[in-house]
């Protein structure tokens, strides 16, 4: 049942309902549905940098979804989602972290069928959404490339055994229709991080820094989000982030702009880029004192009509959810 080509796919269900978010997994019946007939917003929670937490990603996700009662239709994530599948290829920083941290290598977990990704994706009826990325710094390009080459011409590509995980290819726009009639949300990707300026990163795989072609494509192209690793300039520390960046928000004025990569809180980034709401999400590592998710590290975003909202979610609905316990919460 999964396709190749473009992002959309009509299901019959007992329902009639056209089913647009993402391809229908196929040891999967039923998925929850964004938008249909009823003036629905479709609702995403939107992750910071994951390091290789990818299964506690969706377990928070669907921990959220149960402790609220939203049902996110998708998950949307900043980049260093930490996509390394093959562990003679894992960089020396990621290789550092693991020693004391085995969840930076969580990619290992879904690109083959284990039992938690099992448990994660298949026995969990509140885990039916999956999961978009852009490219951060710390991934393997080499595969990333293979892959996004290897999909064809839709602007995703599938990463891991499950096909839940899936990259947003650099300077392409992914669209979720609500129906063949009513667009929905579109999602703009940039890869890499900036690497010019004084505070540029060094030595990284080409692949690491921004392309410009990737930002002359999107330049050309309508999205309503942004999903870029590094920051536009000076949106987060002066000094640091991305000129070229600063220049797409405002020449394309997405009414939305979401990045990761530096350290600290996340937060609505307090420069003027227009229309564009422009958020720093934390990386969502587990490394708080309790092991919690970090203060804005994830954020909902809902959409309806071509507009929306977007909330980091309060650190009091992050609290139950820890290193410790999300296998069983
Ligand atoms: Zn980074």
């Amino acid at each position: 049942m999964r396709r190749e080509g473009g992002g959309t796919i009509k299901l019959e269900r007992r329902t009639d309902e056209t089913i647009r978010v993402g391809e229908p997994n196929p040891r999967r019946g039923a998925r929850v549905v964004c938008g249909m007939s009823d003036p629905a917003p479709q609702r995403f929670l939107v992750f910071g940098d994951l390091h290789g937490r990818i299964l506690p990603a969706f377990r928070f996700a669907s921990y959220w979804a149960r402790l609220t009662e939203r049902a996110p239709c998708g998950l949307l994530q900043v980049g260093d989602l930490g996509y390394f599948p093959d562990v003679a290829r894992i960089d020396k920083a990621t290789l550092r972290h693991a020693k004391d941290d085995p969840l930076e290598l969580g990619t290992l977990d879904v690109v083959e069928r284990t039992e938690i990704a099992d448990r994660t994706f298949d026995d969990d009826p509140h885990c039916t959404f999956d999961l978009w990325f852009t490219a951060g710094n710390h991934e393997d390009f080499d595969e990333l490339e293979r892959l996004a080459r290897a999909s064809g011409d839709q602007p995703d590509f599938v990463v891991d055994a499950y096909c839940r995980v899936r990259g947003i290819k650099d300077g392409a726009v992914r669209d979720y229709p609500i129906s063949e009639e009513q667009p929905g949300l579109k999602v703009g990707a940039l890869w890499g991080v900036d690497g010019h300026g004084a505070n540029g990163r060094k030595n990284l795989p080409p692949r690491g820094y921004i392309a410009e072609r990737a930002v002359d494509r999107l330049s050309l192209e309508a999205f309503d989000v942004l999903l870029s690793h590094d920051a536009p300039k000076d949106a987060k520390r002066v000094g640091y982030g991305s000129e070229l960046l600063a220049a797409l928000i405002e020449s394309a004025q997405p009414r939305f702009a979401f990045f990761g990569h530096y350290s600290g809180d996340g937060g609505r980034s307090e420069a003027d880029y227009g229309r564009t709401e422009v958020y720093h999400l934390a990386g969502f590592e587990l490394r708080t004192r309790d092991g919690s998710p970090e203060s804005g590290s994830v954020g909902v975003l809902e959409w309806l009509n071509g507009e929306g909202t977007f909330e980091l979610i309060e650190d009091d609905d992050l609290k139950g959810f820890t290193r410790h316990n999300w296998k069983w919460v």
